[in-house]
């Protein structure tokens, strides 16, 4: 399994100009790499961007109509995306996506033939408080209903993301191997947290991560390309 390392760009860059020179910068780098990658640009950007597989970082779960700022999974889908973030800790956060409602964008995604990038993990209060595993479990048994090729899982302590404080490499591998135990059959499992070129190397090599999802590094080209390249 080739690994995937996916840049997720959330509310930046400020222009089209600068998402375009992100953009080259990464496609030019990673040219030769065997690693597969996936870049995560704002919906506005999405189609003057190609090159590289696009990634959507949100999608609704209606097919079309009344839904005020909403973009379909069917729209993506006519655009050439092929994947799609559902239930990163920011979503969850500030714009109250429950189970439920990451569960339906999941299977409308699917319905269109999206991949799915599903995110999970803990607050740092409910680290401290033990629920650790209770919590990865409520969200992956009540957000996905079912797991097949097209479903990654990518494991997201929210207390390492944007923080610099990134989860050890032995604490990764145990939440990893309990996350594929939760969701049982061979799921690609991530991680996604801080990550940068100093620590993603290590996390591929003996987290057992099928990957990385990499948010403030990857609006830096020559940092995500080092990040892939020691994926390889
Ligand atoms: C993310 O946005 O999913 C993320 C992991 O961000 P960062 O790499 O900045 O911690």
């Amino acid at each position: 399994m080739k690994p995937l390392i996916i840049a997720n760009w959330k509310m930046n860059p400020v222009s089209q100009k600068e998402a375009e020179n992100i953009f080259k910068g990464i496609r030019k780098g990673i040219k030769k790499v065997k690693s597969e990658v996936v870049v995560c640009p704002p919906f506005i950007y999405l189609s003057e961007l190609n090159g590289i597989t696009l990634g959507a970082q949100d999608v609704f779960f209606m097919d079309n109509g009344a839904f005020t700022g909403e973009i379909s999974a069917e729209m993506l889908k006519n655009l050439g995306v092929e994947y799609v973030i559902i239930g990163h800790s920011e979503r969850r956060r500030y714009f109250g996506e429950t189970d439920e409602i990451i569960r339906k964008k999941i299977s409308k995604a699917s319905q269109f033939g999206l991949k799915v990038i599903f995110c999970c993990g803990e607050t740092i209060e409910e680290k401290t408080a033990g629920k650790k595993e209770e919590i990865l479990k409520r969200q992956i048994t009540k957000g996905l209903s079912r797991i097949n090729d097209n479903i990654n899982i990518v494991y997201e302590p929210v207390w390492a993301i944007g923080t610099g404080n990134n989860c050890g490499v032995e604490e990764a591998k145990e939440t990893i191997n309990f996350i594929r135990k939760i969701a049982g059959g061979a799921v690609r499992v991530l991680y996604g947290g801080s990550v940068k070129s100093e620590n993603s190397g290590e996390y591929i090599k003996s987290s057992g991560a099928n990957g990385l999802l990499v948010g403030g590094a990857s609006l830096d080209a020559e940092e995500f390309v080092k990040i892939v390249k020691s994926a390889e």
